[in-house]
């Protein structure tokens, strides 16, 4: 995707133009418009909602799952489950490139809590670069009510990630947690299966705990932790947040 000032002005334009659309008006243009389009899932609580809406426009869109090796068995299940009943032709199971075993030899064991940042950078943020290097841009479930730092995502961006600029979607910035329960509902999808044990937000094992009814739903994650990002959605951003400054 050219960074030029134009492509930067239509980018801003149509993120503009799209920031009270659908969530399928959304997701459709950035697969009709970027060349080279993925989009990211967790398997998390409630992913089911952005690849049913992806099956709905092109189930052959690569789907990219970073595969930590620290995953709950359930969410791999999940994954292979929900693929399975959305008909996803293309999940791809990002890994790192070091094992969890070997990991553990060249940094330790319990590098999640020594240095999380550390073993997100690893397990997380490399594959998921690697594999952004075959795209121009991909979509995620990022919501805007997260958290704090989520709270001005906007619908359409183009964000530097290394070298490279690319287009980066959010179609579901505006929902809410209800929006999620409603949309699950109404279309008979089954959330992950400790969404409804006490997991709201599920990442890696080791790095999330159950949370109490009425809690933060993210607070389980890395509890106890001022961590609150894996780093896979701090990118530097170079168009403006609706309202705010470009970096
Ligand atoms: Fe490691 Fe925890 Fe990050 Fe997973 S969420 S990559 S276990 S620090």
């Amino acid at each position: 995707m050219s960074g030029t000032s134009a492509s930067l002005i239509d980018l801003a334009d149509t993120g503009s133009r799209l920031e009270g659309a659908p969530a399928e008006d959304i997701l459709q243009w950035a697969i009709s418009s970027v060349p080279r389009f993925a989009v990211s899932s967790s398997f998390g609580a409630d992913s089911a909602v952005l690849l049913h809406l992806l099956a709905q426009i092109d189930p052959s869109v690569p789907v990219l799952f970073i595969d930590t090796g620290f995953h709950f068995p359930e969410t791999i299940a999940y994954r292979h489950q929900i693929a399975e009943l959305l008909g996803l032709i293309d999940v791809r199971d990002l890994r790192p490139d070091l094992s969890v075993a070997a990991q553990g030899r060249l940094h330790g064991g319990g590098l999640y809590v020594r240095d999380p940042d550390l073993c997100c950078a690893i397990r997380k943020v490399a594959p998921l670069d690697a594999a952004l290097a075959d795209f121009d841009g991909w979509a995620s479930g990022l919501r805007r009510e997260q958290t704090i730092d989520r709270a001005d995502t906007p619908v359409i961006q183009l964000v530097r990630r290394g070298e490279r600029e690319l287009v980066k979607a959010a179609p579901l910035a505006r929902w809410t947690g209800e929006d999620l329960t409603d949309y699950l509902r109404r279309h008979d999808l089954p959330r992950h299966p400790l969404a409804d044990a006490g997991y709201p937000s599920i990442g890696c094992a080791p790095c999330t705990r159950p949370v109490a009814t009425g809690d933060d739903p993210r607070a389980g994650r890395w509890a106890g932790q001022s961590k609150t990002e894996c780093g896979i959605h701090l990118e530097l951003p170079l168009i403006p947040a609706p309202g705010g400054e470009a970096s």
